[in-house]
């Protein structure tokens, strides 16, 4: 079987915790910041550290079987690539932003206007949608100081908090598009058991990350309204304890709505309630 390649960024927003998905999935390498490839000692794989605006290019051509990169940077590149999996890290949107004097109200009003920008490909998509007319101003980097520069009206960057912007009195106006970390691949390709393999490990950490294990106290008389507010993978498993009338549920929790839960199960009669993370899930 050949081995299977996969590029990740190699330094950067996104390196840390595509290192960490990695590990996770029970892989093993090394990880110097010097080395620009990396064999892993328990699974046919090779991990190859790049700049993240070469990961898609390389995916598409086949030098690299699967990727992790920002979904801004796969669509600004128009590479033919698959989507095998969102991973919910490098959230982050493309956005509009104008200086804190403007008071544009609608998306036609950037009509006539410049924006600076480093993705002129997705900002040009987007204009031509919305049937306005403006100049993309291409730059490659720092876009956020072009309009205090008076080199442009507007910018067009990614924006997680919108710290940087407020710090350049710009303010966002409109967002472009929304985008995370995603797991890519390329269709048909010669590795593809190795490649499912792979994304299933993927999807059991992704699973487990969601969810917590719960183990709580109860008396019988209360357990079925606890029950009633558990979700779990199938039902809770109830177990007896050794005081008479009491009972321990196990059971899974989404991280998502975590405390709400909490709180309704200790309203409805749980006590020392456990929390545990999951490592993995495998359905
Ligand atoms: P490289 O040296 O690999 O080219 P870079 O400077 O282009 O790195 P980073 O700033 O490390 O890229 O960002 C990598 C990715 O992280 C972005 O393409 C985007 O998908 C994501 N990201 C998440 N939040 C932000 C943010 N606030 N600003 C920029 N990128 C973000
Ligand atoms: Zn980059």
């Amino acid at each position: 079987m050949k081995t299977l390649k996969i590029a990740i960024q190699k330094s950067g927003r996104l390196n840390e915790k595509s290192v960490e998905l990695l590990k996770n999935c029970g892989l093993s390498f090394d990880n110097y910041k010097s080395s620009l490839i990396s064999g892993v000692s328990n699974f046919p794989l090779e991990i190859l550290f790049l700049r993240d605006d070469d990961i898609p290019e390389y995916v598409q051509d086949g030098i690299a079987d699967l990727g992790i990169v920002g979904e801004n940077v796969i669509q600004e590149t128009e590479v033919a690539v698959s989507y095998l999996q969102r991973l919910g890290f490098g959230k982050c949107s493309l956005k509009i932003a104008i200086p804190n004097s403007y008071h544009l109200q609608h998306v036609n009003e950037l009509s006539g206007k410049s924006i600076a920008t480093t993705y002129p490909v997705i900002l040009g998509k987007f204009l031509k949608e919305q049937g306005v007319e403006a100049d993309i101003r291409t730059i490659s980097g720092s876009v956020e100081i072009s309009p205090g520069l008076g080199l442009s009206d507007a910018i067009c960057d990614l924006v997680s908090t919108g710290g940087t912007l407020k710090s350049n009195g710009l303010k966002p106006f409109c967002d472009v598009m929304s985008s995370e970390a995603v797991l890519i691949g390329r269709p048909g390709s010669e590795n593809e058991e190795l490649v499912q393999e792979l994304i299933q490990r993927v999807q059991s950490v992704l699973r487990a990350k969601e969810t917590k294990y719960v183990v709580l106290n109860v008396h019988k008389e209360n357990l079925k309204s606890i029950i009633a507010l558990l979700p779990g993978v199938k039902s809770p498993s109830v177990v007896s304890l050794a005081e008479e009338g009491w009972v321990a549920v196990h059971t899974v929790i989404p991280e998502s709505d975590f405390w709400d839960r909490i709180s309704q199960l200790k309203q409805a009669g749980a006590q020392g309630i456990v929390v545990m993370p999951i490592e993995k899930i495998i359905l």
